[in-house]
Parts: C-alpha cells; structure tokens; sequence
C-alpha cells in the first residue's frame, strides 16, 4: 500500500439542538460582531440566528444565491462594512456557504455554518463563483469554514424532494472519492460509510420526512460525503454536472440526482475498489442499476430531458466535457460522453 493523505482542519458540532452552542462557538472565534446569511428564502432563520448569538449580531444578509454570484458577494461585502461585522455566520444549503466562502475568501472574517441540505460544501476547500455568466472553481484553504453546527433540527422541515436530489448529491461526491486518482484507504472509509448512512437514510425520510433518527442518519452521511469532496479530485460525473449547470442552468442537486447512475455506469467498469466498496456499503449487485431504481423509487426526475435540458445541448456539453484533462478512471472520449448524455436525456436507465 502506498498512499498521500491530508487531512482539512474543522471543528464539527453534530447533534439534535448543537445550535444552541452558537454564542459559544462565536466566542471561540472571537466573533463579536457576525453578519448572518441567508437566501431570501430562509431570511425567517436569520431571525433566529441572531436570537442565538445574544447580542452578538451586528446585522443580516438575505441575499444568497445559486452559484455565488459576483454582485451578490459585493453586496454583502458592503453590508459587513456597513455593520463592521467580524465574522460571517451562514444557515442554509451551498448557496449560503458559498457565499460565506466568497466573504472569508476576501477578507479573512471567520465562518460558522449552520448546514440545512446535505450539499456537503461546509467542509471543502473549494469555492465556486459566478461572474458574467461564467462558473469557475477554485480550491484554497482560505475559503474552509473554522466551524461547522449540524443541527439535525434545521434540517427536519427540508423538502422531502430536496432531500433526496441532495442527499443523492452527497452519494454523488462519495462515489466519486472511491474511484478518484489521489484516494487514500481513510477517503475510502468515509465515503463507503457516507453512502451506507445515506442510502438507508432516505428511504424512511420520503417515508416519515421529520423522522429524527433518518435525520440524524442522512446529515451524517452528508457530513461524511462532503468531507471526500474536500479531499480527493472529482472525476466524469462532476465535471458534467458542472458543465451542465453552468451551460443550461439545470438545478444543481436535480441534476446529480439524474445523472449518476449513468455516470457510475461509464466508470464503475474500470474502477474494480469502487465498485465493491459500493456493493458493501448498498447491497445492490450492481450500484449503477440499484442506484437508478432507488433514485426513480424515490421520486427523482425520471431524465435530463425532464429537469430543462435541451437536446441540442447533447453536444455543446460533450464538447466541454472533454475540453481539459482531469483523472477518470475510463478514458473519457467524445464517443463515451455523447451516449452517456443521450441516455441520461432520455432517463433510459444506465447501459
Ligand atoms: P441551495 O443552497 O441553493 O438551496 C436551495 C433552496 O433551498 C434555497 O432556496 C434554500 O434557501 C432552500 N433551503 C435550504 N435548506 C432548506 C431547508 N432546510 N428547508 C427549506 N428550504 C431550504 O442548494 P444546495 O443544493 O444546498 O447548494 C447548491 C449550491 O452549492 C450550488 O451552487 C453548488 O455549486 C454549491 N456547492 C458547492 C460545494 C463546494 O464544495 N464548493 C459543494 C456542494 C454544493
């Protein structure tokens, strides 16, 4: 055996009420003044944060967006010198986090997140941001987050459709860490256990949506899947959903959620440690045809067709798909690409 592993720091509070440690953690950090960040869709939770922090809260920012929009992080940037805020506190999905990257990135302040999806981006390195319509993605230590609050109650009310597409987005960055080029036999670990929480998780949350043990469950497994994110290199499937999010403004999680199978299919062939790590950790005989059944079980979009996709796109995406170099475990080739999306356009199931 012979591998590299670095590990990312984070200080991680898990556990049903741990928001209530805020005011602590922000004293940790020397936080005396934080600016608390939104989307305008969860600015009711902005109101609570600053309950938490007892007088601790300079001022609130609902303004979060997909994508980390440059203007939108100028905006905020005002907002924390308007408020002379000394640290960011962000609740929400990756939107939010991101945007608290994008304020840490430029400043230096101190974040707390308060994680309310499985997107995972609380404990990466890796930021990605948005300006005149163009996503780049850049990885540096100064964007990870010092602490990390996982509330399993903050995520108890997430849409049960969101909390499949992203939890299903978690699996995504988990089963990719097992056939990435830099794995280490601890990435492994976490991801086959990451996948293991989530696969069980969600079925009973579609089931039972504020079920407090699946709760439980589905975030730990988020928690681990995003730690692999952090770790190791992405191969096909992100590149795609990249490029797909970023030509044809498909959802973010949606968009995982459809393509993976078809992804793991072209892969998993030629990733031999993958493919078992993920018949342990599922049972399925074969995980791509097992993960396509239980995405189309739990009510995922049956095909890319079906979340906004052109036809047209098919090859626009092909071409930027193959445009730069980057590790996977098959050769990625035009041929290979253009008959992946057809399929996943068609929602086909994985050849
Ligand atoms: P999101 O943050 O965009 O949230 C989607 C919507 O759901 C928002 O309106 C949000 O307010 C709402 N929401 C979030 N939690 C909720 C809850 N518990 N209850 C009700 N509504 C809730 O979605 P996301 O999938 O978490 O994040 C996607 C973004 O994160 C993308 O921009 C993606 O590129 C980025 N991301 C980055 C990384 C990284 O490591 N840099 C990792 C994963 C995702």
């Amino acid at each position: 055996m012979r591998f590299i592993h670095e590990a990312l720091s984070a200080r991680v509070l898990f556990g049903a009420g741990t928001r209530t440690e805020l005011r602590r953690e922000a004293d940790r950090l020397a936080i005396t003044r934080a600016l608390v960040l939104t989307t305008p869709e969860q600015a009711t939770m902005a109101d609570m944060v600053a309950d938490l922090l007892e007088g601790a809260c300079a001022g609130r920012f609902t303004g979060a967006r997909m994508h980390t929009p440059i203007d939108v992080t100028e905006a905020a940037l005002a907002a924390l010198r308007d408020t002379r805020a000394d640290g960011v506190i962000a609740i929400g999905g990756g939107s939010t986090t991101g945007l608290a990257k994008a304020i840490a990135l430029r400043t230096g302040v101190p974040q707390i997140i308060l994680p309310t999806t499985y997107a995972g981006s609380e404990v990466t390195a890796v930021l990605g941001e948005t300006a005149d319509g163009r996503k780049t993605t850049q990885r540096m230590l100064d964007v990870l987050p010092e602490t990390v609050i996982y509330d399993v109650e903050l995520t108890l009310g997430l849409p049960v459709a969101m909390s499949v597409t992203s939890g299903l987005n978690a699996i995504a960055h988990a089963a990719e860490a097992l056939y990435a080029a830099d794995v280490s036999p601890i990435v492994a670990l976490i991801a086959e256990e990451g996948v293991r929480a989530l696969t069980t998780a969600l079925p009973r949350i579609v089931e039972t949506p504020r079920n407090p043990d699946a709760r439980s469950d589905a975030l730990y497994g988020a928690w681990l899947c995003g730690t692999t994110l952090g770790l190791v290199g992405m191969g096909l499937h992100h590149k795609l959903c990249h490029v797909l999010g970023g030509s044809f403004d498909l959802p973010h999680a949606e968009t995982h959620s459809v393509l993976l199978p078809y992804a793991l299919a072209f892969n998993l062939e030629a990733a031999p440690a993958a493919l078992a790590a993920l018949k342990r950790a599922t049972g399925w005989r074969d995980p791509a045809q097992g993960l396509w059944a239980f995405a189309n079980r739990l009510g995922v979009p049956p095909s890319l067709q079906a979340i906004g996709m052109p036809e047209s796109g098919i090859d626009q995406a092909t071409d930027l798909a193959i445009q730069s170099q980057y590790p996977n475990p098959r050769p990625v080739t035009r041929d290979g690409v253009r008959a992946l999306l057809h399929h996943a356009w068609r929602g086909d199931g994985p050849a």
